[in-house]
Parts: C-alpha cells; structure tokens; sequence
C-alpha cells in the first residue's frame, strides 16, 4: 500500500492526531493466510477548533465503490484549517472482500453488515467489525455509512435512517435526499450498531456495485457539505433541502413486486421512475415468445430499485416501488418538466451511464 502511516491496534486517534492536522493511517483488523497485516486505510481530518466528529464509511460491502469515490474526495477536498470537528474517513472497511470485489468478507462467505459491533473473539468478521467500531466508529457523534445496490440491480439514490430517533432524522434530513426509507436497520448493520450506542447513523444507497457513477457521487458530496454546515463543522454553509421529499411508514407503502413466472424480463417503465395505478412494469416472456406475463404497478409510485439481469424465476423480486401521495407526484412532474429530475432518468446515471 502507499503511504499512510502503519499504526497499531491500539491507535487512538482523538490522541494521535493535533487539531488542525490530517493524517492516513493504516489501522490492522486482521491477518492473512501469510500472517500478513490486513489493513484498512483511514484519515483523520481534524478542524482547528472542536465540533462533532462524523465517520464516513465505504465499502462495509467490498463491491459497493461509489461511496469509496465519495470518501476519497471528502478526505482530499477539506481543509483541517476550515473544520469545527473531525472526519474520520474510513475509506475501505471491508478489505478482504475489497480485495476479491466481492460484497461479503471471503471467508465463509460472512456479511459484515450483520456483525457489528463485533466481537473480540469470535469468527473472522466478528473481530474485524469489533476492532474497526473500538477504534473509530464509537469515538464518533455521527455517521454515514455509504452502500449501492447488491449486483445485478439498482437502486435510485436515497438514505435510510431509524426516523422515529429525531437526532438521526435530522441528520438524514439535512443530508438533502429526496427519498428516505424508514427502518431500524437489519441487526449487526453498522447503522444498526452505532445509532443504538447513541452515535446516529444513516445509510446512503446509490446505484450500483462495481462502478463509480459521476452524478451519484456529486450528489453525495454534496449531502455530505449541507451535513457539515447542519452540524456547523462548516459553519455558515448552506444546508441542502430538496424540493420533493418522500419517505415511509413502518412497512406499508413500499413493496417489492415480484415475477409469477419463470423467463425473459423487459422492462416497460421509463424514462422516469415514475409509474402509475396499472401501467406495465415489465413483460417476462418465454423462448418462444408464446407466453407472455405483464406485471403491472398496483399503485402509483416511484421505482426504487430494479432487476437489471434480465432473466426471472417466480418470486423473484421485479422492481421496489414506493406509493407516493397526490403532493409528492405532482412536484416530481413538475421537476420532470422542468428537466431538474433528470438526475433519475433511465438514461441518466441511475440505470445507464
Ligand atoms: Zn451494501
């Protein structure tokens, strides 16, 4: 690895670094099959003055990399002179599975996003989890933790955040999305993990694994700006606020539509993500194109996240639509006349570079 400066399991970074100075480090979390080292590369940017210290986490997910394009450029763009408070930019968590460009750590196949905060001794995952959240995550106040769609799907870009917590709406708030799925998190998500220890946490989704997608990343960042200026480690900044914003209920008005049979799937919807009551989704057909089975939208809604492999089995989940009340369609037409909602049209960056 180039550069950064090796440091021990028992690095402290609220010790090590000076205010008003920027380090990378590579901080251990494991060892190889050669007794190597594994370690994750990390940089601490912290502001002259003291604020709130926020982690920005990419790669929990080895394959998921717009969020590693996004906490790349946070960790060049600012300025320790400039910050009340401190970055912690975990810019890759989960090597291993970095490393294979896989989503879950190699061994066994575990999914790090389920073993937080980990555990001191325990299996391979469990202790890279537990050494990452002691030496970072549990020094910070807040955290965004950045995930794309799993292959061979995509999602449009949103946040999801634990709503009912008004510390971690605010934070999801002030990250400027337009949709916000509600949830508690699954257990052992590092958003899970951290905003029950009090640290509040959201979960940025964007696109797809294995690319880095220009405007998603430009949107990230700038989320990540309004959040510095909501929490004043960039005092006198702007804070975002999108024109139409959505989110859910427990559990009612969102829905994974799924295939009723097996076959070729293309689909019907677009250019926007926007379809309604009854409009074809998609058609899955046959080899020989004498069956056809269109799935239709059961309500009005806004497409989330899609099947992008074109091929189905029944209950395979087709797309992820979101009900959308009368307020929130009409600002979406209006933005799509406009040309502001081009951001998630089908041939923009969300399904097609
Ligand atoms: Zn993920």
């Amino acid at each position: 690895m180039h550069g950064g400066t090796r440091v021990s399991a028992e690095y402290d970074f609220t010790e090590d670094v000076d205010p008003g100075t920027k380090r990378h480090v590579r901080y251990p979390v494991g060892e190889t099959y050669l007794g190597d080292p594994v370690e994750i590369p990390v940089t601490i940017v912290r502001g002259e003055r003291d604020g709130p210290t926020i982690f920005l986490s990419a790669a929990v997910h080895g394959d998921e990399l717009n969020g590693v394009k996004v906490v790349q450029e946070v960790a060049s763009r600012y300025d320790p002179a400039d910050l009340h408070g401190t970055l912690v930019c975990l810019h890759v968590v989960n090597v291993p599975a970095f490393y294979a460009q896989q989503r879950d750590v190699p061994i066994y196949d575990q999914d790090l996003n389920r073993t937080f905060p980990g555990k001191k001794r325990a299996n391979t995952a469990q202790r890279m989890a537990h050494r990452i959240y002691q030496g970072f995550v549990s020094e910070c106040d807040l955290g965004i933790d950045f995930h794309t769609s799993t292959r061979n799907r995509t999602t449009i870009y949103h946040v999801r955040a634990d709503l009912e917590d008004p510390s971690v709406e605010r934070l999801a708030r002030s990250f400027g999305p337009n949709v916000v799925l509600y949830g508690d998190g699954d257990g052992g998500s590092l958003r899970a993990a951290a905003t029950s220890d009090g640290i509040s946490t959201i979960t940025v989704e964007m696109g797809r694994a294995h690319r880095f997608q220009a405007v998603l990343i430009e949107k990230a960042l700038e989320g990540v700006e309004s959040v510095l200026a909501e929490y004043e480690l960039l005092p006198g900044r702007p804070v975002h606020w999108p024109g139409w914003y959505v989110t859910t209920a427990i559990d009612t008005e969102k829905r994974w539509i799924r295939a009723d049979s097996g076959g070729l799937v293309e689909m019907e919807w677009g250019p926007y993500p926007l379809v309604y009551a009854d409009e074809p989704i998609c058609r899955i057909t046959n080899h020989f194109a004498s069956r056809e089975d269109v799935v239709r939208a059961p309500f009005t809604g806004l497409i989330v996240g899609v099947l992008e492999n074109p091929v189905a089995l029944p209950g395979h989940p087709v797309c992820h639509l979101l009900r959308l009340d009368a307020d929130t369609r009409d600002e979406i037409e209006r933005e799509i006349e406009t040309g502001e909602f081009d951001g998630y049209r089908i041939h923009g960056d969300w399904i097609d570079e």
